[in-house]
């Protein structure tokens, strides 16, 4: 047809899909126009469907129905790989996460013609290690740059990687570039780690900057087989994240005396039936606590600090995109707020 360029981003309905399907649609975008494919596990829901996507509805970790839904897929030119699986240990998210990826490759690289560039995001867990690692290894010091090695541990991060160079291996003009995160802010009630929903009921990067980052890169002939940071590229603390959060709830005693342990996952512990009435008194999307809150995930932030991943690569190879992360806080909240997930 007349599009210039075909994506095809699995993962739709998460945090960065989201955010993909929303700006690869527009007409402006960078090595557009995009016709987009979206997957994800699924049915569609209504706060995804306003993009103009093809959805696909496909449980990537089961490798026959993977195949069975590809044949429409032979135009792909792009490939966003924006997902991931939660199981109990690092060695068996690395085999389910690793399928799960192999799976999508092997259904769609053999074929599709006209497939260009892989893009799969990871994140800066690579430099600190599985969350069970937390506190437990000795880990690198930060600012993280993307050239140190690995650390001794389980990481489905590099199996990913192994298995990317291993399935393109020989395939002549497919090019790569590995994208890796800091925390995100963005909008998707499905997001596992959605620090937004958890905290409008805490906030470092921005799902949309992450979108760009990663459509700069597929398009710009400079970015190739290359791994990049991502994060918002301005200078903050989380503190300043709560007081901005606290406004926004019009909440005047906020925050913790200074040292003070908090978990939200005790905090939060019996909650559920608070939470159930404010949906209730402010007609939000029916949701449970548990839905909407990833409270272990704040817990870990505290625990692990600030850490800190550097953007000199990025800039240097010309993505020069950044958020000021407050706003980009303000501005998330709102969007969860309209689409009524919180009060
Ligand atoms: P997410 O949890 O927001 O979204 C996951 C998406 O994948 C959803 O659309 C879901 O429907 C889909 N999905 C899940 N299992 C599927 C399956 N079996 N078949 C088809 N679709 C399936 O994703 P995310 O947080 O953007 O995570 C992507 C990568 O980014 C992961 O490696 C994650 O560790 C990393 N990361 C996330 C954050 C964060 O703050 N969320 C920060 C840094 C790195």
């Amino acid at each position: 047809g007349s599009y210039h360029s075909v994506g095809l981003v699995i993962g739709v309905t998460g945090i960065v899909g989201n955010s993909l399907a929303e700006i690869l649609s527009l007409s402006d975008t960078p090595g557009g126009p995009w016709k987009v494919y979206g997957v994800a596990r699924r049915s569609r829901p209504n706060w995804n469907k306003e993009y103009p996507i093809e959805y696909i509805q496909c449980d990537v970790s089961d490798p026959n129905e993977t195949q069975t839904k590809r044949s429409k897929l032979t135009d792909v030119s792009h490939i966003f790989y924006v997902t991931w699986a939660s199981r109990p240990t690092e060695a068996q998210n690395c085999e389910t996460n690793g399928t799960m990826f192999r799976n999508v490759l092997r259904a769609v690289i053999p074929h599709a013609p006209n497939l260009k560039h892989i893009c799969p995001q990871t994140g800066a867990k690579h430099y600190v290690g599985p969350f069970e690692s937390f506190g437990k290894i000795k880990t690198h010091t930060p600012p993280f740059t993307e050239n140190m090695p690995r650390l001794n541990v389980f990481n489905f991060y590099y199996t990913q990687e192994d298995i990317l160079l291993e399935e393109i291996k020989n395939k002549e003009g497919l090019t790569w570039s590995v994208h890796r995160p800091n925390v995100i802010f963005g909008f998707s009630p499905y997001s596992l780690m959605n620090i937004i929903g958890t905290l409008c009921v805490y906030a470092v990067i921005y799902a949309d900057l992450i979108a760009e980052q990663q459509i700069w890169a597929v398009v710009d002939p400079s970015a190739k087989n290359e791994a990049f940071n991502c994060n918002n590229g301005d200078v903050f603390k989380w503190r300043h994240l709560w007081k901005v959060l606290a406004e926004k709830y019009g909440i005047e005693n906020y925050g913790f005396e200074e040292g003070e342990k908090v978990s939200l996952v005790e905090l939060m512990k019996d909650k559920g039936p608070v939470w159930d009435e404010i949906v209730r008194e402010n007609q939000l999307q029916p949701t449970k606590l548990e839905e909407v809150g990833a409270w272990w995930f704040v817990d870990l932030l505290h625990m692990v600090g600030d850490f800190v991943d550097s953007m000199n690569k990025s800039k240097e190879y010309g993505f020069l995109g950044f958020r000021n992360s407050e706003k980009s806080l303000i501005a998330w909240i709102d969007k969860m707020k309209a689409y009524k997930i919180v009060p």
